[in-house]
């Protein structure tokens, strides 16, 4: 799916949420017009209404008119009472207050909408599943090692950190190195689901998948090619997983992830990297530019994980 396409998606749902709500206050509005005493009530507010609206043309309105609406809107909400309709019920009671289910809010895309785009964008990206952990469940005792737990409980409250101040106070990249089954692709999901909830759009990609965005990408000629990358340019966090393990395509993978590092970091985005590589690995395996960007103090937070697979600990 491309950009287009995902939001397309997206407006329609918000449109049936909408219709959803107006259709239930105009039943319940049927519902009290049955009643020959708020219809007659409804009347009044109207004439009155239409008298105001003449009024304010050729000068202004007394304000014993004005008074005289509200006396009129309260005796119409007690009437509603009566006949047992909350005059709530009368008004759309949409999804979403902020925006009333439109998505927009002075042409900035509302946190439902982004909520939308993400959870499409969670099942068309690599994990193929929702996440479920987040800080919550985190408990550095699964792992054995007194070190292991004490670099576990550090990441954690470094990462709670980042998520009270996101997007502020946060490097541009994150990159967690360790053996398979230390906990990164845990701890990172904690952070992800933590963003997620705040309205922040955040994809995952496995470095193989991502591989194979570029390399399409690359072979692509047609008016779809600036979607594979948009795809990995466009949410606010990145979670790439396993760097290192995916084939390197000769002017593929190199070239195409130094973009894609480059232009996060200039749109200033998140870019979460879990590898098994240490630094001298990717220095090797990929190039100096690749390297400094992942690495360089300035923009980067790194962290390397050491202790056993947690998957191995039978307390667990
Ligand atoms: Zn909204």
């Amino acid at each position: 799916m491309n950009r287009q396409q995902i939001l397309q998606l997206c407006m329609q749902e918000l449109s049936n949420r909408r219709t959803q709500a107006q259709t239930v206050a105009y039943k319940n509005l049927m519902k009290a017009r049955k009643h020959p005493e708020f219809l007659e009530i409804e009347k009044k507010e109207r004439q009155l209404i239409f008298e105001i609206g003449k009024m304010s043309a050729f000068g202004g309105v007394p304000i014993e008119i004005q008074m005289k609406l509200d006396d009129i809107r309260e005796e119409k909400n007690e009437i509603l009472k009566k006949i047992g309709i909350h005059p709530d019920k009368l008004k759309p009671s949409y999804h979403c207050p902020h925006c009333s289910d439109i998505g927009y809010i002075d042409k900035v895309q509302c946190t439902c909408l982004k909520k939308i785009i993400n959870n499409i964008l969670m099942k068309e990206s690599g994990v193929g599943k929702e996440i479920l952990t987040d800080f919550k469940d985190f408990d550095e005792n699964v792992a054995t090692e007194q070190s292991h737990k004490e670099t576990l409980l550090k990441l954690k409250k470094k990462f709670e950190t980042y998520l009270d101040s996101f997007p502020y106070n946060t490097p541009k990249f994150i990159l967690l190195s360790g053996k398979t089954g230390v906990g990164k692709t845990f701890i990172t999901e904690c952070l992800a689901k933590g963003l997620i909830d705040r309205g922040f759009l955040v994809s995952f990609v496995s470095a193989f998948g991502m591989n194979n965005m570029f390399l399409s990408y690359h072979t692509c000629f047609d008016d779809q090619k600036q979607n594979y990358m948009s795809a990995l340019i466009d949410p606010d966090v990145l979670v790439i997983d396993d760097l290192g393990t995916e084939p390197n395509l000769k002017n593929v993978t190199i070239p195409y992830l130094h973009v894609l590092l480059s232009e996060r970091s200039r749109l200033n985005k998140l870019t979460i990297v879990t590898t098994n590589l240490d630094a001298q690995e990717i220095l090797t395996k990929y190039n100096e530019r690749i390297f400094s960007r992942l690495c360089n103090k300035k923009e980067s937070f790194r962290a390397q994980i050491v202790g056993t697979d947690l998957r191995l600990n039978p307390n667990k």
